[in-house]
Order: structure tokens, then sequence, then C-alpha cells
């Protein structure tokens, strides 16, 4: 099929959900990606902050090519090895806690709101609210949208889960003065990616930790998007000196295929005993193959030494060129995610960007994000940042 057909296709057969570009991406290795005309594109938004390792890295094809040669499904009423593998590489390289898997990010928050309701019904106590943040997002089923703190997600789908409350991202102590003894769990992103960029403040998760940690109150930290290395660490919390009781992840964790996991403190997982809760294709041989890959590549020494020069390099370009351009105000983020505030709808730079052959995104109307696939060349950076500069001084141009 060519483009013009996919998109007829899909505009007829599918339902109107997404306000796609007129892009049909066929093929995808490392950082670029091509159309159904072979036209290349640099992908500097990773799908939608999941191919952290690039388009069909080379571990992660291998491992879903054998896997899928040798089991794709098998029953969670019976032992999984791979299931097995990635509960251990993610338990060992975090903080110790045990895996629940399933396939999604929304999922996953699911699965924390539930354990965290039972923790506290299984020591009798009527503990059910979470406290979510102002300007979060957390996902598309019922409760992670009840737990999203951004109102226009939630216009049509009314009424609500019941039980969700929300205080201004970092401010500790709004936080302290919601929690009540009907506190379940706090939950946080380190950085609030889908809300505009805006990371967590230092104290502010430290001061966080230690609320929770007087009232008993669950912190689950949702790490669907900054977790799998996107911000410089495997996950955001690291660069915290915290950790959580709950942390979800989803996204970049298979590489491309879908997953979710939740990953919490040992008394708390063991809350979820047989027939509490379940996912049929949660932690299939498929996915979670792929997930080992993934984690196996991004715990090499040297990897993320390099993300971080990476993104120094990046982050220094694009203040130099903030210093040339006006219609960037502030330039957010940490690690190979980063959000530029425009003085300009978003629309009018991504269009020209991605003509330019630069595919990036927004993250609320004004927000220009870029995050490009953890190994992403220096020189690809210098392109994209040239080409962002000369859109820039062209729509500077068009003004005058
Ligand atoms: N949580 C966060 C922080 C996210 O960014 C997203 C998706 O963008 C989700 C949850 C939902 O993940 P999924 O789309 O896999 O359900």
């Amino acid at each position: 099929m060519n483009s013009q057909e996919i998109f007829e296709k899909l505009d007829r057969f599918a339902m109107p959900t997404y306000a796609r570009q007129k892009l049909a991406l066929v093929r995808g290795e490392g950082t670029r990606v091509w159309d159904a005309e072979g036209r290349e594109y640099l992908d500097f938004l990773s799908g939608l902050g999941v191919n952290n390792l690039g388009h069909c890295h080379e571990a992660v094809v291998h491992a879903v090519r054998k896997q899928a040669a040798q089991l794709l499904h098998v029953s969670n009423l019976y032992y999984i090895a791979p299931q097995a593998e990635l509960a251990q590489l993610l338990s060992e390289n975090s903080f110790g806690g045990q895996c629940f898997f399933c396939n999604s990010g929304t999922e996953a928050n699911e699965a924390a709101f539930k354990l965290a309701r039972k923790f506290w019904r299984e020591k009798g106590q009527d503990r059910f609210e979470i406290i979510a943040a102002n300007r979060s997002f957390h996902g598309r089923t019922l409760a992670s949208l009840s737990a999203t703190g951004q109102p226009k997600y939630h216009q049509g789908f009314e009424p609500l889960a019941p039980g969700f409350l929300f205080v201004d991202f970092n401010d500790a102590a709004a936080l302290r003065d919601a929690i009540s003894d009907k506190t379940a769990a706090v939950i946080l992103e380190p950085i609030q990616i889908e809300g505009g960029i805006y990371s967590a403040a230092d104290e502010y998760l430290k001061q966080v930790r230690q609320i929770c940690d007087e009232t008993g109150v669950l912190l689950i930290l949702d790490e669907v998007q900054t977790g799998m290395g996107r911000t410089g660490t495997l996950f955001a919390y690291e660069q915290y000196g915290i950790q959580p009781d709950i942390m979800t992840l989803a996204k970049a964790l298979a590489g491309g295929i879908p997953i979710g996991a939740v990953v919490a403190k040992k008394e708390v997982a063991q809350v979820f005993g047989p027939g509490t809760h379940a996912a049929t294709f949660g932690g299939n041989p498929l996915a979670c193959s792929a997930g080992i890959a993934v984690v196996k590549e991004m715990t090499r020494p040297g990897f993320f030494e390099n993300v971080t020069e990476l993104s120094a390099r990046f982050f220094e370009q694009l203040e130099e060129i903030k210093g040339k351009h006006t219609v960037i105000q502030e330039i957010r983020g940490k690690g190979l995610i980063i959000g530029l505030q425009l003085e300009a709808e978003v629309g009018n730079v991504l269009t020209p960007l991605l003509e330019d052959g630069i595919i990036a995104g927004s993250a609320g109307p004004n927000t220009l994000r870029f995050a490009p696939p953890l190994i992403v060349e220096t020189a690809e950076i210098d392109r994209a940042v040239g080409s962002l500069d000369r859109v820039l001084s062209q729509m500077g141009a068009t003004v005058k």
C-alpha cells in the first residue's frame, strides 16, 4: 500500500481517536524511520517514548525472533521462564520488589491502585483514597483517567471513579494537608511529561517520601514514561535519592512490544494473593523476552554515561539557539526528554520540522517535545537542532 491508500483505509475503518499526521511509517532502524514511499525521517519522539533503544534494536529483534519460534503464549496458571527472568532483572535493578506484569501503562496504574487499596483492607483499615497531582497523566482506562489531573481528558466520560483527589505538583505542604485517615496512596510522575514536561523538584520527592513514611501512605511512582532510561538513569527515582513503595512501568520496557509492569516492595506485593488480580497476556513469553533484552542492553557498563553526554550536548545546543530565538521561553526536562516552552503554537513548528525530516512532538499546545532514542548519535542531535534553528528563523521572518 502507498501512503495515500493507508490514510484512506485507516480513516475509513478505524475509529477517529487520533489526530494523525499524514505520515505512514513502514520501516525503522535505530533513530531513523521510513514512510511507504521510502522517505527517511529522524524519529526524535521514539514512537511515543517507546523506542528508547531505537527502532528494531538488534538484541530485541533477536530475542523476539527466537521466542516467537519457541513459545508465544502459555497461561499464568503455569510458570513462565522469560517472566521469571524479567521479574528478577527488574527487581535487582530497582528496589528489590516483586513484579506483576500486564500490557500497558494504564493497566499497570490500575493494578497499582488496586494493590494500594488491598494493602489497607488487609490491615482492616478503610483507606481507599488516592491522591494525585494536578496536570498529571496516568492513562485512559477509567481509574487511571480518574487519577489524571487534566480535566480535558475527563470530558464526556463522567462519572469518574470515586476516591481520587488532586493537589498541586511540587507542593509538599498541600499534599500533607490533603492526607487523611482515608488516604491509601499518593501517585506521582517524577516528570509530568504529558502535562508539559515539568520535573519534580529534588526536595519535593524527598519531602513526599518523608510524609508517606510518617503517615504510612504508600508512594506510587508512575515511571511509565520516565522509566527505562529516558531521564538518564534506568528509573528516574534514582536521581532523587528515594525509593517508591510501588512503581509502574510500560512504554519502553519491551522495546516496542506491548507490556506493562508493577514493581512493589515485598510487604505490599504480598497482598495480591492468588485470584486477586490477573491479566491473560500479562508477562507473556514474547513481551518478557523483549523486556529482558532491553534491560540487559541498558544495564551494560557505560550505557547511561553515554546518555548523559548526549543529553548535555542536546541541552547545550538548545540553550544556544534559545539565545537567538525569543520564541523559545524556557527549556525543561532531564536526560533525553526535553520540552521547549514556545511563545507560539507548537503545530507551527512541528509541521515544518516534519517537512525537513524531523519527527518531534508536543506536550500541550505550546510545548515542543523531543525524546530521541537513547542511542541517538551526536550528528543526529546536531541535525535536529540545526533544523529547529532554521524553522524558527523562517517563522521569525514570516512574523516580521
Ligand atoms: N502514565 C504515564 C506517565 C504516561 O505517560 C502514559 C502514556 O503516555 C500512561 C501512563 C499510559 O500508558 P499507556 O498508553 O501504555 O496505557
